[in-house]
């Protein structure tokens, strides 16, 4: 005899509402913990990846977009690289992020949103990120001026960071991406 087992998520549950918004199926993944192995700062975190994961499969609520990771993952993918299943797990963060946002259950380490925006503002105006405005602004934007200016003529010596803004962006095909946005993703607006 077959047993079909029907997964059964209120439509306001928050991971059918992280499922809807990231494109991801989370009933997937069977908790081979590879996507945490894998990164960077699961080490730093109080719920690495594949936990994250498993509270939502388990009926976690809006407690659980006061998680850190939310705001240190790093977007690298590694976890979904990693993963049997496919599972975008940096989706279901963006995902995360955006509802914290939304829902002011924000806990940011540090100015995340901030930098997200100043970010954001750079990519969208340079089609690149254009890192001595963005670091410049960041600096106005948390009153740390100094911080970390000795490093400054090192970075350019080395070449690590270029007085000129980035050429050879495609600027027409980002400003369609930045056309097709979702407000609200992870960005901090
Ligand atoms: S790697 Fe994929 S299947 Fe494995 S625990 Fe992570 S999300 Fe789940
Ligand atoms: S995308 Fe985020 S959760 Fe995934 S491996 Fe990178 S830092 Fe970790």
């Amino acid at each position: 005899m077959t047993v079909k087992i029907k997964k059964q998520t209120p439509e306001n549950s928050l991971i059918h509402v992280v499922e809807k918004m990231s494109d991801v199926d989370l009933s997937r993944c069977y908790q081979c913990q590879k996507c945490t192995s894998g990164c960077p700062v699961a080490k730093l975190t109080q719920s690495p990846p594949s936990e994250i994961v498993r509270r939502l499969q388990l009926g976690a609520g809006d407690e659980l977009l006061g998680s850190d990771i939310i705001w240190m993952c790093l977007s690298c993918e590694t976890c979904y690289e990693r993963c049997p299943m496919e599972i975008n797990i940096a989706s279901v963060m963006d995902a995360l992020r955006s509802l914290a946002l939304e829902k002011g259950v924000s806990k940011t380490k540090g100015n995340i949103p901030l930098f997200n925006r100043i970010f954001l503002r750079m990519v969208r105006s340079f089609g690149r990120s254009y890192d001595l405005p963005l670091i410049a602004a960041y600096k106005l934007g948390t009153l740390n001026i100094m911080l970390d200016t000795d490093k400054f003529p090192t970075m350019l010596r080395k070449g690590k960071m270029a007085l000129l803004p980035p050429s050879g962006a495609d600027k027409p095909v980002v400003k369609r991406i930045f056309g097709r946005r979702q407000p609200n993703k992870g960005t901090g607006k």
